[in-house]
């Protein structure tokens, strides 16, 4: 019985933490017409600093209703709260959207979900990323293999919601809290260009085998991808934090 939850842990984990299937940092196509159409970490620095964009606006979208517990959005704004310079002040908003296409979603067709629904765009000094918390699975799930999250954009994130439900809250499983917040803090990192995704590296600590993903044991950026099991979520008693070097990596690039 333990063994298969543990099993089933680091299914979660390599799923959500990215692999060739299913990764979950995604670079857009090179349209850079627009401000939000840009690959995913080349907002990093303008996330981190204050100086161009002294204000953020994050937009969370719940398709058909689902959507995080209240504690686990306090605790995503209390992260990027933590780590943005954005003296003016961090907003979000709420919305819920409705979409009856399919059982399953692409990436492409999150995409055309974010464009013909997001209202919250960058301008003036303030900066905007917009969450899209869909109820339906991401295509490549198989088993416990799920994807949970995917950074797609320079400011555009997903949740797969229901299936973070589905692995969270029960007998033998994460607190829904604790892996919402981790699965949001994680897609919002890459979004400040961790690991080397926009924001530089000041040490080498980037996971030889998992591109953009840090190598530093626990760390919420971490990525383990053969046999251990130290980011169990099943034994997940705390919310992982960023370790040494994601963080200086931030502060060098204008985080905090
Ligand atoms: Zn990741
Ligand atoms: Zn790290």
């Amino acid at each position: 019985m333990k063994i298969k939850l543990v099993g089933i842990a680091l299914a979660l984990i390599l799923a959500s933490c990215g692999s060739d299937d299913t990764s979950d940092v995604v670079d857009s196509p090179g349209n850079n017409g627009s401000a939000n159409l840009r690959n995913t970490g080349a907002s990093a620095e303008e996330l981190l600093r204050g100086n161009t964009f002294n204000q953020l606006e994050v937009e969370l979208l719940y398709v058909n209703g689902i959507r995080p517990e209240a504690s686990s959005i306090d605790n995503l704004k209390s992260f990027l709260q933590q780590r943005l310079n954005k003296p003016s002040g961090i907003n979000f908003t709420e919305r819920n959207i409705t979409d009856d296409t399919g059982a399953e979603y692409t990436i492409e067709e999150v995409r055309n979900l974010e464009d013909a629904n997001r209202t919250s765009y960058t301008r003036d000094n303030t900066i905007a990323v917009s969450v899209i918390f869909v109820d339906k699975p991401n295509e490549k799930d198989e088993g416990n293999s799920v994807v949970l999250g995917t950074a797609y954009r320079n400011t555009s994130l997903v949740i797969y919601q229901n299936t973070v439900e589905r692995f969270s809250g029960g007998v033998g499983q994460p607190s829904r809290v604790d892996l919402e917040t981790t699965v949001y803090n994680h897609e919002f990192a890459h979004l400040m260009g961790l690991v080397n995704l926009g924001t530089p590296l000041q040490s080498a600590h980037e996971d030889a085998n998992s591109d953009n993903h840090c190598n530093v044991e626990g760390c919420l950026m971490f990525f383990e991808i053969n046999g251990g099991n130290v980011l169990n979520m099943m034994n997940m008693t705390s919310i992982p934090q960023l370790d040494s070097q994601c963080l200086a990596d931030l502060q060098a690039n204008g985080g905090k």
